[in-house]
């Protein structure tokens, strides 16, 4: 379309790559019950005129949102939990997904042993090395049910390769940080794509 050749001609005459940002595929997993529709509707809720009715929850929702002064667009994908689906929901998503967000409730052992086979399973589904995912430990809020400390979360996430964030859905702590650092690590593996 017009607008789109008029705005690869701006970037070009300012001298910066041509390529555009194409929407980021960012998908939730995590086991039920640790916050994937919380995160979904805290997303959800950001539209600029606060009108979230553009997005249907437990579905996809398309943001346009900005990190480090440069426009970002996300699309973000919650998975399902229903058990008879779930494994054949995890496999789709993991083969579509641009980066993932690995959420266990901190609550909830099961849940961050969940988080761990879900690594492993994203590791044979998804191989490329670099795809961005956060292991979050989400309802830090909840500091005297605690079942899974900050240091074992960060162990995991060193052993597993990614980054590591406490959240809380319920007090909206950190979460846009979440989404923030995954779009920082895909400009990181956009750039280092184009050099
Ligand atoms: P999902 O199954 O992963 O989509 O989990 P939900 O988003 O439905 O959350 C499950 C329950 O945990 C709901 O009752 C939420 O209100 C609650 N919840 C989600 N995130 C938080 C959080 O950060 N803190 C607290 N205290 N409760 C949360």
């Amino acid at each position: 379309s017009w607008s789109s050749s008029d705005s690869v001609i701006s970037i070009e005459s300012a001298g910066e790559p041509a390529e555009p940002e194409s929407p980021y595929r960012v998908v939730l997993l995590g086991a039920s019950g640790v916050g994937k529709t919380a995160f979904a509707s805290i997303f959800a809720g950001a539209a600029d005129s606060m009108d979230s009715d553009d997005c249907e929850l437990y579905e996809v929702c398309e943001k346009d949102i900005e990190v480090d002064g440069e426009p970002a667009t996300i699309t973000l994908v919650d998975t399902w939990d229903t058990e008879a689906d779930a494994d054949w929901a995890h496999e789709q998503h993991m083969q579509t997904g641009d980066a993932y967000l690995l959420l266990y409730s901190i609550t909830d052992r099961t849940s961050f042993l969940r988080a761990s086979e879900l690594r492993i399973t994203l590791r044979r589904f998804c191989p490329a090395q670099n795809t961005p995912i956060i292991l979050v430990g989400n309802k830090c809020d909840l500091v005297r049910r605690r079942e899974v400390s900050a240091t074992e979360g960060r162990a995991c996430a060193a052993v597993f390769d990614c980054k590591f964030i406490e959240t809380s859905a319920a007090m909206q702590h950190n979460i846009w940080e979440a989404f923030h650092g995954i779009v920082r690590q895909l400009r990181l593996r956009r750039d280092s794509r184009e050099a």
